[in-house]
């Protein structure tokens, strides 16, 4: 069990998971499979959950299949919708903490602060709020849609009403017979509005670009399939499996040939001329890019809601507030009393990346300030036995972010397992060279995808019009990237042998 000092001025663990999403979660129950029982899962809140416990914004429901996303080895029969609501979600995560015997690794309340490479003794020293400690080992797994991202808009502070943003819902806020503004049209935003439409005095929605929106084909799962899922577990296997099938088949037009989404388009058309019949919204509501480019989004309540007469479009950003009024980029005035921010997160420039320090004595986030980089969407140049779950590019466009995590899992494990067979104090250390040569391949192959040639912007795309995000290939072929670590691309650093303890740690080359 965790929590080892012994020798080290702290309590000390083999690995520390940071985050209790499914990727913390998915690496603690993958190292007690490996039989690493020696580690902790460090949750800055106060119960697990990750994105799908902050995230509880009336309308909350996941865009790929239940049955696709869930982990592989902790399949759920009952899932009751096609599509599960958060609070399924939420639950089958608390499930997965029971099941697998998680709870006595998971320490709640504790955020990590800061996180230091100790270059002379081959451990990282993690500081969090409820205490520090060492560890061989740190996979961060705090995930791209933990930190809320709310615009810098001139006057904020002025505004004398309610501000939340969707990921940090005030349930204790009634929003009936209120004026309220939305910002945004993403993902989160196109799931509000349908809720909040029916409550809400008057709805002004600021759309700075209209989304593509398909139908969303939800319905509940009848009580004989989830008999047969129970009773014959491998018919849930080959639900999975046929999912799965089918995006893998159309990740090639995204990837390969964006000309072919235009079938697509038809569809997202037509599901918008269904509900909305005024030629000028239509207008207003018709993308100029192509499908794929942003996120496509699923809903069959969206434009539907937008088409009732307490709903205004705003089709211009959100520029400035002043007092009460939010003024749009195009001058339009609107009166409000609560603004609801579906801003999205910071996605390609995370906060955690400020508080890991490396070899080198700068930050993951100095590091990365001309743009995220990883090996294999895993590990960084400079921070010797610290890797990532979700890291750069591991995103998809159009598949489960489950499937994703359990390469990244595969990759973790045979890394713990490379470490054990080196053998003593050691750490893996990302070649540059090899860092490089990985991001070269998969910005070679962005190229040609939808994401990048598809006419938008996206917070796919950093800064520098960089897509540091997604993954530009099948899960398959991730798959396979990630289920070994290949030493040549690492270098061994070990300690000194007690002989030459002046001298500083020293590097081996294996298999290079
Ligand atoms: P998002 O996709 O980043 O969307 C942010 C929205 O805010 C965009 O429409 C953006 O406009 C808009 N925006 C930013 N500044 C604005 C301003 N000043 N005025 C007006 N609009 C402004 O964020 P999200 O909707 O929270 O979704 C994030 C990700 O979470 C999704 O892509 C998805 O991966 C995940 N998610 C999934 C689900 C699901 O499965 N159904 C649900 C929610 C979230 P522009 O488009 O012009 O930039």
């Amino acid at each position: 069990m965790a929590g080892r000092q012994g020798e080290h001025e702290h309590e000390h663990v083999r690995v520390a998971v940071i985050g209790s999403g499914f990727g913390g979660l998915g690496a603690a129950v993958r190292l007690r499979r490996e039989g690493v029982t020696d580690f902790v899962v460090l949750e800055r809140a106060g119960s697990v959950g990750g994105t799908w416990r902050d995230n509880s914004y009336p309308g909350c429901a996941c865009d790929v299949p239940s049955h696709l996303y869930s982990f592989s080895f902790a399949p759920n029969p009952e899932w009751p919708r096609t599509f599960s609501g958060q609070e399924h979600i939420r639950a089958y995560l608390e499930h997965v903490a029971d099941t697998f015997g998680l709870r006595p690794h998971i320490r709640l309340d504790s955020e990590v602060k800061h996180m230091r490479w100790d270059a002379e003794r081959l451990h990282w020293e993690v500081e969090t709020s409820s205490g520090t400690l060492t560890a061989d080992v740190v996979v961060s797994a705090t995930g791209p849609l933990s930190d809320p991202k709310i615009p810098d808009i001139k006057g904020i502070d002025t505004f004398e009403g309610k501000v939340f943003h969707s990921a940090q819902w005030d349930h204790d806020y009634d929003l009936r017979g209120k004026r309220v503004a939305m910002i945004g049209t993403g993902a989160s935003a196109i799931q509000i509005v349908p809720e909040i439409q029916k409550e809400v005095r008057r709805l002004t929605l600021f759309q700075r670009t209209p989304p593509w929106v398909l139908p969303r084909a939800d319905r509940a799962i009848s009580g004989a399939e989830r008999w047969l899922h129970r009773q014959l577990p491998f018919t849930s296997k080959a639900r999975r499996g046929l999912l799965w099938g089918i995006r893998e088949l159309q990740v090639q037009a995204f990837t390969k040939r964006p000309n072919e989404l235009g079938m697509i388009e038809a569809l997202a058309k037509r599901n918008m001329y269904r509900a909305i019949k005024d030629p000028v919204l239509r207008e207003k509501l018709t993308p100029t890019y192509r499908i794929g480019c942003k996120r496509i989004l699923l809903s069959n309540t969206y434009y539907p809601a937008l088409a009732q007469p307490n709903v205004d479009l705003v089709d211009s950003g959100l520029a400035e507030i002043r007092g009460n009024t939010l003024v749009a980029a195009d001058g339009t005035e609107t009166e409000v009393d609560a603004i609801v921010f579906g801003t999205g997160f910071h996605v390609t420039d995370m906060p955690i990346a400020d508080r890991v320090r490396g070899a080198d004595g700068r930050t993951l986030a100095e590091s990365w300030q001309d743009g995220m980089k990883s090996l294999r969407g895993a590990t960084a140049a400079g921070f010797p036995n610290w890797m990532t779950i979700i890291g750069p590019n591991t995103g998809l466009g159009n598949s489960s972010m489950i499937l994703m995590i359990e390469s990244q899992l595969n990759y973790m494990a045979d890394y713990v397992r490379q470490l054990n067979t080196l053998g003593g104090r050691v750490a893996l250390a990302a070649r540059p060279s090899a860092v490089n040569a990985w991001n070269r391949r998969v910005q070679d192959r962005m190229k040609r995808t939808v994401w990048n040639t598809g006419g938008c912007t996206s917070w796919y795309l950093d800064d520098n019009g960089v897509n540091t995000t997604v993954w530009p290939g099948t899960t398959t072929e991730f798959r396979s990237a990630t289920r070994r670590v290949d030493l040549a691309e690492y270098e061994v650093v070990r300690l000194p042998k007690p002989a030459d303890t002046e001298s500083k740690p020293r590097t081996e080359k294996v298999g290079a």
